[in-house]
């Protein structure tokens, strides 16, 4: 199952996408935090995309379309990802559509977090990572418990930080950004029918229950993965073994050779019915014809 999640930063795309990754046992594919481990590694491409990041711009549409081809290629996506952060830009969406047709694994569901203009700033400036185990935590709706109990790396209080593209200056250039080059993939996903838009306003649970009618809706929700594999797998078998083009279209020959055949056949009968009218009235007429010349005769 692929699916891809779009929104504004701050729409809460990854919070929910981690929700995903444990109720469907797919792996998150975030393009942010790909770019941020390079970073954090000092390679090449960590270095060329740490000021694009601080800066609030996009990574080049090549780069980023090598990093998702390398990505969607490990064995962890073979069942399907989540995508978070990608595409965002129109060519990235080609990109990936061109990409998932040779590979024969189609999007199965596109999925927009809706929310205002306020509440993204709001969440944005509030967002914190702990620099331990990578979680996402909001100092306003979603603060991390304290002692942290679920910080994976055993320590008992998450060591938070605000991302340097957090900042007021750099968050409104990233809204700038989504505005001018990922609105329009919106109507690009809308167009071939697989947009569907939840309102991400309110509770992350309300949120993730939104998301999953979503999901249900494309066809792609967990419940419905799990209630048709037989059909699906049915599905599958059908269209590997389904004819080509050229033997489809002679197949349709023959059947409308077949269909014309016996409209034929039918028309033949009421011709035969033709024949017989005749008959029955030059009977009659012949009848009364031998009747009146006995009339005449008894006057
Ligand atoms: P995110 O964590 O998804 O908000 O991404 C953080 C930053 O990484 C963005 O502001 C961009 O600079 C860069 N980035 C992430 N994904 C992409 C992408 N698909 N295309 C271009 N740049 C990206």
């Amino acid at each position: 199952m692929r699916i891809v999640l779009m929104g504004a930063p701050g729409s809460g795309k990854g919070t929910q996408a981690q929700r995903l990754v444990t109720e469907l046992g797919i792996p998150q594919i975030s393009t942010g935090d790909i770019l941020r481990q390079h970073r954090k590694d000092g390679t090449e491409l960590g270095k060329r995309a740490d000021a694009i990041m601080a800066a609030g711009k996009l990574v080049d549409d090549a780069t980023m379309l090598d990093i998702i081809r390398d990505r969607v290629a490990q064995p962890d996506a073979q069942r399907g990802f989540i995508l978070d952060g990608f595409p965002r830009t129109q060519a990235q969406a080609e990109g990936l559509a061109t990409l998932l047709l040779e590979l024969g694994t189609p999007i199965d569901a596109v999925v927009l977090f809706e929310v205002g203009a306020a509440e993204l700033v709001r969440r944005i400036s509030g967002r914190r990572t702990c620099s331990l185990c990578n979680k996402v935590f909001n100092i306003y709706s979603a603060p991390p418990s304290s002692p942290a109990s679920d910080c994976v790396a055993g320590s008992s209080e998450h060591q938070l930080f605000q991302r340097k593209d957090d900042q007021e200056d750099t968050v409104k250039e990233r809204l700038r950004v989504y505005e001018a080059n990922t609105r329009p993939v919106l109507s690009y996903y809308s167009d071939s029918g697989l947009l569907r838009t939840v309102s991400a306003e309110g509770s992350p649970d309300e949120i993730t229950k939104r998301l999953r009618a979503a999901l249900a809706a494309s066809g792609a929700g967990a419940s419905t993965n799990k209630a048709r594999p037989a059909r699906r797998a049915a599905a599958r078998k059908r269209a590997a073994t389904r004819k080509p083009a050229a033997a489809r279209a002679r197949a349709r020959k023959s059947v409308r050779r077949k269909s014309a055949s016996k409209t034929a056949r039918k028309t033949a009968k009421p011709a035969k019915a033709k024949r017989r009218v005749p008959r029955k009235p030059a009977k009659r007429v012949a009848k009364r014809k031998s009747r009146a010349p006995r009339r005449k005769s008894k006057r």
